[in-house]
């Protein structure tokens, strides 16, 4: 074993290596009781106004290797972090306690909510991402997603429709966990709110440069259910980059930013089975 290897029980695994300051890092007991370790991450805070977690915000670490994202997520100085790392094969690392707020959303906002990180637990789940490819998630790192956030939701009494992507919470900045993430697999699980989407028809749809009630219907239903943009009635930029963001996470097999009849269906679907007392008012 090498100087700042981890050592696990199973030789054969690959050893996770340590970051730097982990030796001047205070250990804490997992929160998930199927978190196989705990690295402890420098970056943190408190939750704003002791809010509560009851978001789960779904990401892919997007670089080249595991060891590196943990680096990244846990060296002083980076600040970002998530409270827990999904490895391609299936093991678990919890980096900061889910009574913290860990640095992992950035600029974002859903249901009029802007600081995602005081009412989230995140979740990074190591893929290299469309930069560097795009490979699709082994089963086994999906498995260990879905038992990591029943177990979460559970806990932290999490409704289904507050597992979210990153790119829902930030569509004009990210695209993680991405269109290949499976999320009809987590909702078969009870994890996630998600519809079998509408078939992609032909039709005209409404794109950028669009103008008119239509416009604004479709933007009153996305913000309704928890997308952050305003009701304009215009077609533009952001209201692309949010149907972009919509269709990677509930109609992943066209995204193409274009309000499409299936788009469009999909989320009346969605909208339509939400919980009548946790609708967003808009
Ligand atoms: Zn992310």
């Amino acid at each position: 074993m090498s100087p700042g290897s981890f050592a696990t029980a199973d030789s054969k695994r690959r050893a996770i290596p340590l970051p730097r300051p982990f030796s001047n890092m205070q250990t804490f007991t997992p929160d998930s009781s199927i978190a196989s370790d705990v690295i402890p991450s420098a970056n943190f805070g408190e939750r704003n106004k002791g809010r509560v977690p009851d978001m789960i915000l779904l990401h892919y670490t997007g670089m080249p290797d595991a060891e590196g994202a943990i680096a990244q997520l846990c060296t002083a100085g980076t600040d970002v972090s998530a409270h827990y790392i999904v490895l391609e094969d299936g093991r678990i690392v919890q980096c900061v306690p889910e009574s913290k707020r860990a640095w992992h959303a950035g600029v974002a906002s859903w249901a009029g909510e802007d600081d995602i990180n005081s009412c989230s637990i995140g979740v990074e789940i190591v893929n290299r991402g469309h930069d560097w490819g795009y490979p699709e998630f082994p089963l086994r790192q999906i498995a260990a997603v879905i038992a990591l956030c029943r177990g979460i939701m559970l806990r932290r009494n999490v409704p289904s429709h507050r597992v979210l992507a990153h790119s829902d919470v930030a569509p004009s900045r990210k695209k993680d966990p991405g269109e290949k993430f499976p999320w009809h697999s987590l909702a078969n699980s009870g994890v996630g709110h998600w519809v079998q989407p509408a078939p992609v028809v032909r039709s005209e749809g409404l794109r950028l440069g669009a103008i008119g009630e239509e416009v604004r219907g479709l933007q009153q239903a996305l913000a309704h259910y928890g997308y952050g943009l305003s009701i304009t009635g215009k077609y533009d930029t952001t209201t692309m980059e949010v149907v972009t963001a919509f269709q990677r996470h509930f109609r992943p097999a066209k995204v193409d930013g274009i309000a499409d009849h299936s788009t469009l269906v999909t989320l009346q679907a969605l909208l339509a089975s939400l919980p009548a007392e946790t609708a967003t008012a808009t």
